[in-house]
């Protein structure tokens, strides 16, 4: 994890945020590589859902009347247990302790489990992890209101909206992708929990009858996801919940999990809601959420099959996945270690670097050009700095499939080389076909 959290900041995908201040614990700040990178998940995630024709999209305020959140449970139940370490005053949630440091400097090194064992900690309490805070300027109890802590709330106050502005009908999904916030007891692991971080979820609405059959298509669907992204299968399983663990919402449900350094982690969670999310809206707001089927002439609360990924978690799990090191020949037959991030290249933030091979007989200017002429259509960096050597690992660190260079024989055939970030292999290629090129490959 520490290679990847200095790789992070090295090459400019993930900073930590106000850093100048010392830092924001749980909060983290996409940097230019980053951001394109998250983007480029969402997107991918954006396009599986929305090509389909059974899922709309929506873009639901954070902010959401404070009753969302009595309907949804998440004042009762959204709690996580939390004791104190009467000693050193540290917190943490009760049942993640595994082995959190224990927070007194002056037991530097010991396990927080220890201090729990030794009867040093206080009973649990409930702790509720939604952020609170006040619409218009009176701080009083009647102007209360949350930051959302998952996104899904968003999409089923919509769902008469939906229905009754598309030609929907169930089975038919809603997706969303944004923000949400949990003010949770302990962060760790860098974006794996954080207190802000954005999700991507999809509610699919169906007749209730045929809920087990659409958790089962979903939960597939979504692994097959990551997969065509290029995770690795053997990095990837499902954790099916046991009665115990399920949510106070859940029927059914799996987590797809990822194996990071730091052992296996949730990145998505496929939920059989049944039918309580709609039926509470319907309680809490006195709307029928109900849906008139004509041609059975049927009327029912559709049950929901959930499917919620972290955006920044799978950002993660991608990161993790794509990292490697590995030995490569230099130029004057040694071998050197090179650090490849082998991203996907829907993925992969740049899709191309442009060099000149020299700084000098026009070769610049030609690459130059070549940059000018793919950067409409993919995002393209151009280097002339350092030996090409370097500046080809400085691409393969940052996840660059491909790299063009120009060298001695464009200047008579208007041909470059185009090497392949994982292979290494170089080809030649005419540089008016360097656009389908690269659509072809980072198709
Ligand atoms: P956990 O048990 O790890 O707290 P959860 O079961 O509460 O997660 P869900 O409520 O199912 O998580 O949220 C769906 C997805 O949102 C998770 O699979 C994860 O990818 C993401 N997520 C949830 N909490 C966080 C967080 N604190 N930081 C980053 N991502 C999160």
């Amino acid at each position: 994890m520490e290679k990847i959290v200095s790789l992070c900041k090295r090459r400019g995908y993930v900073f930590q945020s106000s850093e100048i201040y010392g830092g924001l614990n749980g909060c983290w700040d996409y940097g230019p590589l980053g951001v394109e990178l998250l983007r480029n998940i969402k997107e991918q995630w954006w396009q599986s859902m929305t090509s389909r024709e059974d899922v709309e999209g929506i873009d639901a305020s954070i902010l959401m009347h404070p009753r969302v959140w009595e309907a949804s449970g998440h004042i009762e139940n959204f709690t996580d247990p939390m004791v104190d370490c009467r000693e050193c005053k540290a917190r943490f949630r009760a049942d993640q302790i595994g082995d959190a440091p224990c927070g007194s400097p002056a037991y530097k090194g010991r396990r927080a489990s220890k201090c729990q064992a030794e009867g040093k900690f206080t009973e649990a309490r409930r702790f509720n992890l939604m952020f609170k805070t006040f619409i218009g300027p009176l701080e009083d109890s009647s102007a209360a209101v949350y930051l959302r802590p998952e996104t899904a709330q968003g999409i089923f106050v919509n769902f008469l909206n939906v229905l009754s502005s598309s030609r929907q009908r169930p089975p038919f999904g809603i997706a969303q992708i944004g923000k949400a916030f949990r003010n949770e007891i302990n962060t760790k692991n860098f974006l794996f929990r954080t207190r802000e971080f954005e999700q991507m979820e999809m509610q699919f609405f169906v007749p209730p009858g045929s809920d087990e059959k659409w958790f089962d298509y979903w939960k597939e669907e979504r692994l097959r996801w990551f997969l065509s992204l290029g995770m690795t299968k053997e990095k990837l399983h499902f954790h099916r919940h046991d009665p115990l663990e399920l949510a106070h919402y859940a029927r059914d449900a799996y987590d797809i999990e990822y194996e990071f350094p730091f052992g296996w982690g949730e990145i998505e969670g496929i939920h059989n809601r049944s039918d309580f999310d709609l039926s509470r809206h319907e309680q809490y707001s006195g709307k029928s959420m109900k849906f008139f089927d004509e041609q059975t002439k049927e009327r029912y609360t559709p049950f929901i099959i959930e499917t919620s990924a972290g955006a920044s978690r799978s950002f993660m799990a991608f990161l993790v996945d794509a990292y490697r090191e590995e030995e490569a020949p230099t130029a004057d037959g040694k071998t050197e270690t090179r650090v490849v991030l082998g991203l996907h290249p829907r993925l992969a933030p740049v899709k191309a670097a442009v060099f000149p091979l020299v700084n000098r007989d026009g070769m610049p200017e030609i690459a130059r050009e070549i940059a000018r002429a793919i950067r409409p259509h993919f995002r393209v960096f151009y280097d002339d700095s350092g030996a090409v050597g370097r500046r080809y690992r400085r691409q393969d660190e940052a996840g660059t499939p491909f790299c063009i260079t120009v060298d001695s024989q464009t200047l008579q055939d208007q041909t470059v080389t185009v090497r392949d970030r994982d292979s290494m292999r170089q080809e030649r290629v005419g540089k008016d076909g360097l656009v389908p090129f690269l659509r072809a490959k980072t198709a």
